[in-house]
């Protein structure tokens, strides 16, 4: 199945309540050979009413970011967590996910994108449930083979300015991942191991290597 086809069934979804107060459904949009994936919360009221993914204040800034590492948003696929708008902007409810997380599943499915970026909360849980944004944002992460990038929602600059310049340093590691720089870290499935007594980021890949070489050459591996 193609996005699109994908995409036109999702547009007939009335899978759980939302579809009925929302204007529209709004799977998502971008490349279908992204290596980026974004994952927010739910559409908003701009969203809504125009049928797209992160079109409204939060989504402006969500393109001042991509910009700043040179890309744009056809570059990348934007998703959401649930595709119709929760009413007045409420947070999406634990059945409404589960209703909407085969859409999203599989448009991952047809993507399969590099890189996951979850944007809030809901997304961030479904993926990885143990990070804790403030300690972790700006970091690559590798999780039940994904790998995703852990950062702030863009609307947080919104409501705090002082923030814009943390999100714009920390989508700088984006970058350096895409172009082959910085390597993800490892983490499992426990809430502790995130919290990366494991190799932080920021290393590049040349350090990874040196520090591997230099581990093998101690233990006498052959790896
Ligand atoms: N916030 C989200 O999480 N998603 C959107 O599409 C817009 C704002």
């Amino acid at each position: 199945m193609t996005l699109e086809e994908l995409h036109s069934e999702c547009r007939q979804c009335e899978q759980c309540r939302l579809r009925a107060e929302a204007t529209q459904v709004v799977p998502g949009e971008g490349s279908p050979d992204a290596d980026v994936m974004f994952i927010g919360e739910g559409p908003g009221a701009v969203e809504d009413k125009l049928g797209r993914p992160f079109v409204g204040p939060a989504g402006k800034f969500l393109d001042v970011l991509l910009k700043s590492i040179d890309l744009v948003r056809e570059d990348v696929f934007i998703a959401n967590m649930v595709k119709c708008r929760p009413p007045g902007n409420r947070d999406p409810q634990d059945d409404e996910m589960e209703a909407c997380s085969g859409w999203l599943d599989q448009q991952i499915d047809i993507i399969k994108p590099k890189i996951f970026v979850p944007l809030g909360r809901y997304a961030m849980r479904k993926f990885l449930p143990s990070a804790v944004i403030s300690r972790e944002h700006g970091n690559i992460y590798e999780h039940s083979r994904k790998v995703f990038f852990v950062m702030y929602h863009p609307a947080v600059a919104l409501y705090k300015g002082s923030m814009r310049t943390v999100l714009l340093e920390d989508f700088s590691n984006l970058k350096k991942f895409l172009e082959g720089e910085l390597v993800p870290t490892m983490v499992d499935d426990t809430v502790s191991t995130i919290i990366a007594e494991k190799e932080k980021m920021k290393v590049s890949a040349s350090e990874v290597r040196k520090k591997e070489d230099a581990h093998k050459a101690q233990v006498g591996m052959n790896i």
